[in-house]
This record gives structure tokens, sequence and C-alpha cells, in this order.
């Protein structure tokens, strides 16, 4: 586990990596956490955890500090059951692949029409300029698909190294020591 600057010296540390706090889960930087969904806490034996990477800036709060000194990140690896696993991954897989072919789509169409333009009859120009409207629409919709799709917990605040998370199971917060003063 790679150590943060800010995440040291962690007082929670000796005493655990995950506590709740009410309805939020509150996790260490680095930890894995239990192999159950952290979205329906059904089992997840046996699936690889996937990554996920917490930001959270306070900055727009408190003045008189920078944002470089207060922006935090806390790397979390979460388990999800087959059934949330496969929507995670479609959406990865569909959104970049879609953010991919709509940036191929804009270049292509842009080169259509900047060749048309320097032809002596510029017929495809029109085309070229529809291909990069569709393009950006593709990109559009694939990072809203990949938002929407891969949303799993949100974080609401990182103190000390430890990211305090929402929307996480009930039933896989309870599992956890309450969180100490
Ligand atoms: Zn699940």
């Amino acid at each position: 586990m790679s150590t943060l600057p800010y995440a040291s010296p962690v007082p929670l540390a000796v005493e655990g990596d995950v506590f709740r706090d009410g309805a939020l889960l509150v996790v260490r930087h680095g930890t894995v956490l239990p192999a159950s969904c952290i979205l329906c806490n059904a089992p997840a034996e046996g699936k690889q955890p996937v990554r996920l990477v917490f930001t959270w800036d306070p900055s727009f709060r408190i003045t008189g500090e920078t944002t470089l000194q207060l922006r935090q990140t806390v790397v979390v690896h979460a388990h999800l059951c087959a059934g949330h696993l496969r929507t995670w991954r479609s959406g990865r897989v569909l959104g970049l692949g879609g953010i991919l072919a709509g940036v191929l789509l804009m270049m292509a169409s842009g080169a259509v029409a900047g060749w048309s333009e320097l032809s002596a009859v510029p017929r495809y120009t029109a085309a070229g300029i529809v291909g990069m409207m569709a393009a950006f629409l593709v990109v559009t919709v694939s990072m809203f698909w990949l938002a929407f799709k891969t949303r799993t917990v949100a974080c609401r605040r990182i103190e000390g190294g430890y990211a305090h998370l929402e929307h996480a199971h009930r039933a896989f917060v309870e599992r956890f020591n309450v969180l100490p003063l």
C-alpha cells in the first residue's frame, strides 16, 4: 500500500481500515473490502475487486488554503456481485469504446470535410460536417453511459486518508464497527 503524505499520521489506522458512520461507509485509502457486493451485499467470492478512485476537494468551503494542499484522493478495492459487475463492465467497455469510436469518427469526418473544401467541387463538405456533429453526439452519449453504468458508491468527504462513502448497501455497512470519535 502506498502512503500518501496527507494520509499520515492516521490516528484511526491502529483501530481498523473500515468503519460505519450511520449509513456511510468509512474506508481507509488502499483498503480491499470484503468479498460481498458493496451495492447489494450478495456474495462475491472469487471475483476480482474493482478499483474505485475517489477525489474530494473541500477548498470551496475553506478559505486560506490552496487547492493543491486540500485535494485528496482515496483508492478503494470493492467487490461487486455477478449482476452489478456485468453492468459496471458493460458501462466501461461500451462507454470507453463509444468515446473512442466517436473521436475516430470526428477525425475522419473532419478530414473528409477538409479534403472536400480543398477539391475543385466541395461535394463532401456537408457530409463531413454532419459526420462531425454525429461524432460529437456519440461522444456525449458515451460519456453519460459510462458515468451512469459505472456509478457505484459516492464520496461524501475525505478526512485523514479515509473516504466517507454513501450508497453502499445497508447490510454491507452494518458489519463494520461504528467510527470512533
Ligand atoms: Zn450486487
